[in-house]
This record gives C-alpha cells, sequence and structure tokens, in this order.
C-alpha cells in the first residue's frame, strides 16, 4: 500500500514525520504519489495564522479529492492538537485527526486500515510518547528529539497551549537512538526540543559515565550533562575502536547541534561543555526576540537585554570561533522607535552570522492577542526592512572576515547552480559551495574559504 505524506512546520514537525514513516515501512507501506496513494497524511504547523491557513488550503484540496477517489485522510501534528474533533466537524472528509499526544495510535489505525476497519481514537489516554527512531534510510544527517512541550508561555506564542508541558526523553532511549543513527552511517545530529536547555532528566536509568555528566540535586541530569553523557559515550565507543569522533574521521558522527536555545535557561556549565567536547557544533541559535526590555517583559521572555548581552559575552569568551544566529520579532504590541533602536542596538553588540527576522502578527489563543498599542502595519514592515538590512550588513563584514579561513564542511546536497559544486555547511552555521562529485554528499571536507557571493562562500578543498 502507498502512503503520501506533507510535513509543514518546525524540525519537530519534520521529526515526528519521519517517525510515522518508520512506522509505515515497519509495516510494509511504501511512498507514493498523491494522486494514487491509499493515505493522505498532513502533518501540520499552527504557530503563525500563514500556516494554519496554508494547511487548512491542503486539507480542502485533499477532502475535494475524496469526493473523487478513495483513501484514507489523516491530519496529524500541532493543529490537530490544537482542534481535535472540530476538525473533523469542519471537513467531514478527514478520517482521523491525530493529535500530538496521540502518535502511538498511528500503529493501531494502520492496522485498522490493512484490515479494512476503523479505529476509535476517543478511547486514547493522551500522553506524549518519544518515538524510537525519527530518520530516514540513507540520511546522513538526523534529528534526535530529546525533549517536547514548553513551560515558557512567550505571550505571542500558542506552543505551550498545543505541544503541552516539557518532557524529557530518557537518556539511555537518547544514547541508543544516536548508536543506532551511527549505525546506519549518519554524520550529523541535531538533539531536538522546544527549550532543549530545560531538558532535566530525574529517572533512574542511565547512570552517567564515570566523571562525566555528574547528576545535580541528587540525581538530576539538566541538559549540560546530557551533552557530558553523549560526548563521553561516543568517545569511549571511539576509542575501543581505535579512533576519535570528530568531522575528520571516515564514518561516526563528526558533530552534533542542538536547537532550539533560551537565553534564560543557557547555564554557565553548558558553556563549559561545549568549550571542552569539539564535537559540539560552535553554533548556537540563541532567540533574542526584542532588545527593548520593555517589550521582552511584555513578550514574557524573562530576561534583560543586559542579561542577554552579559551571556554572549561570557560565551564568546569561553568557546572561541563560536557563531551565534537569532529570531527577531518587531512590531511587537507597544513597541516604540526607541524600542525598535534598542534592538538594532543589541545585534551591532552580538553581531548574528544570521538571523530570522519577522514582523508581529497576533495568534488567536495567546495572551499577545489582547495586548493593547497595536503596531501599524506599514510601520511593522518599516521597522522589519531596519532589522534586516542591519542583519544583512552585519552578515557580510562577518564573512569577510572569515576569507582565508581554513574549516570542515558537511557536503549536504547539490548546487543549484551547476551539476559540478556541491553545497555544504561548517559547524558554525555558514553555507559553503565548492567543487566536488555528488557521490561526496554525506561526507566532511576539510576546505578554505575563497571568496563570497551572497550569503554562501565559495571555497576549495585543501588536504592538510
Ligand atoms: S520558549 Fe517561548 S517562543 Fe519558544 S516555544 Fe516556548 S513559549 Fe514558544
Amino acid at each position: 500500500m502507498k502512503y503520501n505524506l506533507e510535513t509543514y512546520g518546525c524540525e519537530m514537525n519534520k521529526a515526528e514525520s519521519a517517525a510515522l514513516e518508520a512506522m509505515l515501512r515497519e509495516r510494509g507501506w511504501e511512498a507514493g504519489p498523491r494522486d494514487s496513494a491509499d493515505l493522505v497524511l498532513i502533518n501540520t504547523c499552527t504557530v503563525r495564522a500563514t500556516a494554519e491557513n496554508r494547511a487548512w488550503g491542503r486539507i480542502a484540496q485533499f477532502a475535494s479529492e475524496k469526493r473523487k477517489r478513495r483513501f484514507v485522510l489523516v491530519v496529524v501534528g500541532c493543529m490537530a492538537e490544537q482542534y481535535r474533533e472540530a476538525m473533523k466537524e469542519r471537513v467531514p472528509e478527514i478520517d482521523y485527526v491525530l493529535g500530538t499526544f496521540q502518535k502511538q495510535s498511528f500503529g493501531l489505525i494502520l492496522d485498522q486500515i490493512a484490515a479494512g476497519t476503523s479505529y476509535d481514537l476517543t478511547e486514547e489516554t493522551p500522553a506524549y510518547v518519544f518515538s524510537k527512531t525519527h530518520s530516514e534510510p540513507g540520511a546522513f544527517r538526523a534529528f534526535v528529539p530529546i525533549m517536547h512541550g514548553c513551560n515558557n508561555f512567550c505571550s505571542y506564542c500558542i506552543v505551550p497551549y498545543v505541544r503541552g508541558r516539557e518532557t524529557s526523553r530518557a537518556p539511555d532511549d537518547i544514547l541508543a537512538e544516536i548508536d543506532s543513527l551511527e549505525a546506519a552511517g549518519v554524520r550529523e545530529i541535531t538533539l531536538l526540543g522546544q527549550n532543549v536547555n530545560s531538558y532535566r532528566w530525574e529517572g533512574t536509568k542511565a547512570e552517567p559515565v564515570a566523571g562525566q555528566g555528574d547528576r545535580q540535586g541528587g540525581g538530576a541530569l539538566d541538559f549540560a550533562g546530557l551533552l557530558r553523557v553523549v560526548a563521553a559515550h561516543l568517545r569511549e565507543k571511539r576509542a575501543s575502536a581505535g579512533g576519535e569522533a570528530s568531522a575528520a574521521a571516515s564514518s561516526g558522527i563528526g558533530w552534533i547541534r542542538f536547537l532550539t536555545s533560551h537565553p534564560k535557561d543557557l547555564s554557565d556549565d553548558l558553556i563549559r561543555v561545549i568549550a571542552e567536547e569539539p564535537i559540539f557544533c560552535r553554533h548556537v541559535h540563541l532567540c533574542i526576540q526584542s532588545g527593548s526590555d520593555r517589550v521582552l517583559a511584555a513578550m514574557n521572555r524573562k530576561y534583560t537585554k543586559e542579561y542577554f548581552l552579559g551571556l554572549v559575552d561570557r560565551m564568546k569568551a569561553a568557546i572561541p570561533g563560536l557563531s551565534l544566529s537569532t529570531d527577531i520579532l518587531v512590531g511587537f504590541p507597544g513597541e516604540t522607535e526607541e524600542d525598535l533602536e534598542e534592538t538594532l542596538e543589541a545585534m551591532r553588540k552580538v553581531r548574528f552570522t544570521y538571523s530570522f527576522m519577522y514582523y508581529y502578527n497576533p495568534r488567536e489563543g495567546t495572551p499577545a492577542m489582547k495586548l493593547a498599542g497595536k503596531v501599524p502595519d506599514k510601520v511593522k514592515k518599516a521597522r522589519l526592512a531596519r532589522v534586516i538590512a542591519l542583519q544583512k550588513e552585519i552578515s557580510a563584514e562577518l564573512m569577510a572576515e572569515r576569507l582565508g579561513a581554513v574549516d570542515d564542511i558537511l557536503i549536504e546536497d547539490r548546487s543549484k547552480r551547476s551539476s559540478k559544486e556541491m553545497l555544504g555547511r561548517t559547524a558554525r552555521d555558514e553555507m559553503v559551495v565548492i567543487a566536488a562529485d555528488p557521490s561526496r554528499i554525506g561526507q566532511f571536507a576539510r576546505v578554505a574559504l575563497k571568496a563570497k557571493s551572497g550569503n554562501t562562500f565559495r571555497a576549495e578543498e585543501v588536504n592538510e
């Protein structure tokens, strides 16, 4: 039987889609074209109104197709969690609405589809369960979810309402997934969570490796501790195999990233681990959102500009070559020109490698919806343009400073411009183009950064 899966939204959704695909493959399903699939799955995102509108559009298209041919239509992800049965009332052609906490029912649904019967989801007791695997066969990069949900309730964000409270994954299960990914040839892992820095495991399994990952408070393992456990685990495996865990090795996991970091939870111990363990990439995505204390308080971000800049100083001092990226949200209710200036000043001080920049759009179901002081669209767009212009300037300066540097890249894909050129990425999350054969995709290379073209470096491979 054939399935067709569409995924919208964040990396967590992508990881969860890969887990659903693994369940499908286990039961003999194959991916196939949409117009002949027996099962169509849409993994939805509700973080922005635009993402939600797009998903409703796709659902409507599939619903109209269902009137012409038989197939099972399943909606999963954050919209499914938010609207549940109301989705089926709005679009009766949907067969199953599977919330984020009901993923384990997916296997039962598949068994029922194969048997030609249907499954009653209302009998489920929802609880978030981490899947065992989150990657596709043959992948050289993979996401490994380590925690799920968020307790922060930033006033503009819907995530805590649809993903629920924070749950951390057992360290043993994380190590087991990393081992199986490594055995399958994966070279880069990204540890994933809505706020990885608040990872906390209180369980009794997975004692940290001796001398590494000390537990705090009589038994708990925090994110820094987890990173020590992961690094020590890979190091021990390499030692017994007679090699090093690094990008220079010809196989095995070469480096590890993590996403996303809330500044208020980024501890000095975490800074130390990144500094001490070269397997962790010298890149942290650290969302500032605004440089104004007034706006940060209205956003419920729980830090000030001074705290953020102090944290950045400590990180840069401890981790040479660190690259920082961020999210910036302009036009939040009540934001003034002075507030925007504060944001621009923070950007100049930190010098982010790149930023995801956007203007505020009210999100139904969030406290910020009710805030006074709406900023007119025209003003929001003009402020966003200023932020983008400054980021472009900073990115160009930072790239110019890097010319001549020699660094490792993981070759990821063919370049769009030429079939003889490949696109790679440094540990600092910089895009690099080199002349190489497509057979090198998924391998590391040592390159010299020679020139820049837009946001991408042009580089030459070196043998050192
Ligand atoms: S930290 Fe804030 S922005 Fe990030 S998921 Fe949690 S509530 Fe949303």
